[in-house]
């Protein structure tokens, strides 16, 4: 009996996993179609500065909507590009674009908006470098000095040399760099004075549990602290309301990105957003300070 159930346990899960490679393959196959025929779009979501109600800058951030209407997950397309190798060619599109999108959103009005971008660690090994990167810039003639490359821990892990000059390199054409997902990861301190970097993004998992655990505060209390005493700035990421920006602001945190101000946002409507909500500075506008 047991034997029984054993061997149908083993014919359940060799079934399961069978349908998540099948969906897989089925995903890469859709996603190299949604290249082929520009199906894959950006949206840009704004981080704001709270200590002066502006806008510091937005994030770039990948979405891909079906002929239906529905999208499909980042969370669940970026792991099979990042297998297949197809985030490379994705990864430069999407440099290209949003420098090409903010570059016309600054040139609107006197925001200087900064324009941070995820790359992911599979880009590095596929060969995405400062040479890609400053003829991209080049290209669309977008302020080096606005642009945030955000890197996830993990790749400053093994402390590696050829790492080092990559992101020596990428820092020395202008942009700067930021640690996404910050706390998240295998927490090796150290490589935040080693390595480059500008900018620490409190992963969001720190703001939804701030108001509820203790532990929560004292950890984004540390890092602020810290990230302040390493002249690094720090972006709360994923704050969705009143209080948990009150105590975010209570604990230091100045930097904040998260649906209390705005969801990640196409082009057209970041552009809407931005006039009616920020340009304090060059169109005297700024419903921030109000509805906070
Ligand atoms: P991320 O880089 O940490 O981006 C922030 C994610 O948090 C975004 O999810 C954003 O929509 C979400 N978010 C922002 N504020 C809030 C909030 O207040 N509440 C909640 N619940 N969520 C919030 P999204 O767009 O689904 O992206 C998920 C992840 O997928 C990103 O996390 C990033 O790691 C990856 N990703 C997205 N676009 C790209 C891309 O173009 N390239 C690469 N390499 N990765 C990307
Ligand atoms: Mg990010
Ligand atoms: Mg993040
Ligand atoms: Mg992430």
């Amino acid at each position: 009996k047991a034997k029984e159930n054993g061997r149908n346990q083993f014919h359940f899960f060799a079934k399961s996993m069978q349908q998540q490679v099948n969906r897989r393959v089925e995903l890469e196959h859709k996603l190299r179609n949604a290249i082929k025929n520009q199906e894959l779009n950006l949206f840009y979501q704004p981080i704001v500065d709270t200590q002066s109600a502006s806008l510091y800058g937005v994030e770039a951030l990948m979405r891909w909507q079906l002929s239906d209407g529905s999208f499909i997950s980042p969370e669940e397309f970026i792991p099979v590009a990042e297998e297949s190798g197809l985030i490379n060619e994705m990864g430069e599109w999407l440099i290209k674009q949003a420098c090409s999108d903010i570059q016309l959103l600054n040139s609107n009005c006197d925001c200087q908006c900064m324009l941070s971008v995820n790359v992911s660690s599979q880009q590095y090994r596929l060969g995405f470098n400062a040479e890609i990167l400053s003829t991209i810039l080049n290209d669309t003639q977008f302020n080096a000095n606005l642009l945030n490359l955000e890197i996830t821990e993990s790749i400053l892990l093994d402390n590696d040399q050829a790492v080092m000059n990559w992101l020596q390199d990428l820092r020395a054409t202008g942009a700067q760099l930021a640690i996404d997902d910050f706390g998240t990861g295998y927490s090796s301190l150290s490589y935040l004075r080693r390595f480059p970097i500008n900018t620490i993004k409190i992963d969001r998992s720190f703001i939804s549990d701030l108001t509820a655990s203790e532990d929560s505060a004292v950890l984004v209390k540390a890092i602020v602290s810290m990230a302040d005493s390493l002249n690094l700035k720090v972006i709360a990421e994923g704050v969705e309301n009143n209080i948990q920006l009150k105590s975010l602001n209570d604990l230091g945190g100045q930097y904040v990105q998260g649906y209390f101000y705005a969801k990640p946002l196409p082009i057209d409507a970041l552009q809407t957003w931005v006039n009616e909500h920020i340009c304090r500075f060059c169109c005297k506008k700024n419903k921030l300070t109000e509805s906070t």
